[in-house]
């Protein structure tokens, strides 16, 4: 058949439409978009046609069409089972939110009282209550709360220092990751960055050489993501804050990952606090909502009223405010933290305080459901989401050994839910620090199901192989 006559021979756009596996994709995703998909594959099998390929049957071009809506929506955000042993994974989301709070945010899914005042039948503020929470937990005298950390550090910089020199040691200009680096954060916020002492070294006597009339505040931030050894000495927080107090400057602390309670030992012995910081006299303290406090993605700022009101009544404020299902989830993140120093409810510290004994039960437990290739074997857990450098956590998970293993962790995130591991040595690992024992049974049937997935491919010979997702990048 010559070429002309097959093309003509192709069915017309409303005659695909109408067909049963047509109508079923139209109801899930639309029309517009499946018969623009119809049209974009009918397109392709004309240029195929004209190329000297023969005419595919009707109900390819429609399978064709419909695959190709369905790769367009697969991008959607979907759940997935976090084996990497990295608690606040960043590319995971950080934490994973505590029933409470799921709850609290489902509720806060139709309409609140997010901007209402329930006594008085009237307009309310957003962020009053949830800041009073927070001030309680941080036992300051005020506290509010915007979109993020990053969010938070450019609103005080903005409201307390435009203009004006923000002091900030050499040794604390940070990059946290996803293009945040603190000097270009402070540039947009309209605070001038004075860079005072040296990489490794500098002392308050650094910042009391530069405090003059021209600053508008002393700023001190947490080397979240990477440690200093050797000849260092930093000017610590109490100090900072007495100069504050002599020379009538704000001293703000921005502690990123937010640990509330002191430790004094176990993984966050020597972690700064928002205790220790708010007890060394520091006038705000800035941290995260979804680092080690376990809650939804917020920036807390906490610390003297005047000056949290001159962050709240600041213009960005309404920029970088948060909506109500962060309200909502933070709120009841915020009780469980009021409620114990160690809330085994919100998920984070239910897996940094889980026992490796426990961890070692349950990698025993289902390392025979999975069948020989799988291992029960002690590994290392990470905090992540830039928290705690060099601390691993000791750890139980199931190893598996393949020859084709970034195949088996291909397969495994092609799962539904997919599940995420890590490749160590030529073997994957799957971490149940980060696995919620609920989850225990899916897993066992995701890595199942991955594993008949990645047989048979072996066994049809090629193995094909994609990237893996590697730890590096998952703790920015
Ligand atoms: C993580 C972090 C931030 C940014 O907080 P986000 O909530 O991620 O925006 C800022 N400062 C420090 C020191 C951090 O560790």
């Amino acid at each position: 058949m010559d070429e002309p006559s097959a093309l003509s021979r192709l069915p017309k756009v409303d005659l695909l439409l109408q067909r049963d596996d047509a109508a079923a994709a139209i109801a899930r995703y639309g029309r517009g978009p499946v018969t623009d998909a119809v049209r974009r594959a009918l397109d392709d099998i004309r240029t195929e046609v004209r190329a000297g390929r023969p005419l595919p049957p009707p109900d390819e071009v429609v399978t064709r069409a419909v695959a190709d809506v369905a790769g367009a929506r697969a991008g959607r955000l979907r759940r997935v089972v976090n084996a990497t042993g990295v608690v606040l994974h960043t590319n995971l989301g950080r934490a994973p939110l505590s029933a409470a709070a799921r709850e609290a945010a489902v509720e806060a899914a139709g309409y609140t009282t997010l901007e209402y005042d329930l006594g008085e039948g009237a307009r309310g503020s957003r962020t009053a209550h949830v800041g009073r929470l927070a001030a309680e937990l941080c036992g300051t005298e005020a506290a509010t709360v915007v979109n993020n950390g990053a969010a938070a550090l450019v609103l005080v910089l903005a409201a307390l220092s435009t203009g004006r020199e923000a002091l900030v040691s050499r040794g604390e200009l940070i990059e946290i990751g996803g293009s945040y680096r603190l000097p270009d954060v402070m540039a947009v916020s309209g605070a001038l960055m004075r860079e005072v002492g040296t990489t490794n070294r500098t002392r308050v006597a650094d910042y009391r050489d530069a405090v003059g009339d021209d600053t508008g505040l002393l700023l001190k931030v947490h080397r979240s993501n990477f440690e200093v050894v050797g000849f260092v000495e930093e000017a610590g927080a109490g100090e900072l804050a007495a100069l504050g107090r002599d020379a009538g400057v704000p001293f703000v602390h921005d502690l990123g990952s937010g640990l509330i309670r002191t430790a004094n030992d176990g993984p966050f012995a020597g972690e700064p606090s928002v205790e220790a910081s708010v007890a060394a006299g520091a006038d705000l303290v800035i941290f995260s909502g979804d680092k080690l406090l376990g809650g939804p993605q917020a920036g807390i700022v906490a610390g003297r009223a005047d000056l949290v009101r001159r962050c709240t009544t600041h213009p960005l404020a309404r920029a970088f405010r948060i909506d109500k299902l962060q309200r909502a989830a933070l709120e009841a993140t915020l009780e469980a933290h009021l409620r114990a120093d160690v809330p085994t409810d919100v998920p984070t510290w239910a897996m940094l305080t889980a026992d490796p004994a426990s961890l070692r039960a349950r990698a025993e437990q289902l390392a025979p459901l999975i069948g020989d290739v799988a291992t029960a074997a002690p590994t290392r857990s990470v905090v992540g989401g830039g928290s705690l450098p060099g601390v691993e956590l000791d750890s139980w998970g199931i190893t598996i050994g393949r020859a084709d293993v970034d195949g088996l962790a291909d397969d495994l995130r092609a799962g539904d839910p997919p599940v995420i591991g890590r490749v160590d040595d030529g073997r994957l690992v799957l971490d149940l620090r980060t696995v919620p024992p609920a989850d225990d049974d899916l897993l066992v049937d995701l890595v199942r199901a991955a594993l008949g997935d990645t047989a048979a491919r072996e066994r049809d010979g090629g193995a094909a192989s994609g990237d893996v997702q590697r730890a590096e990048d998952a703790t920015a």
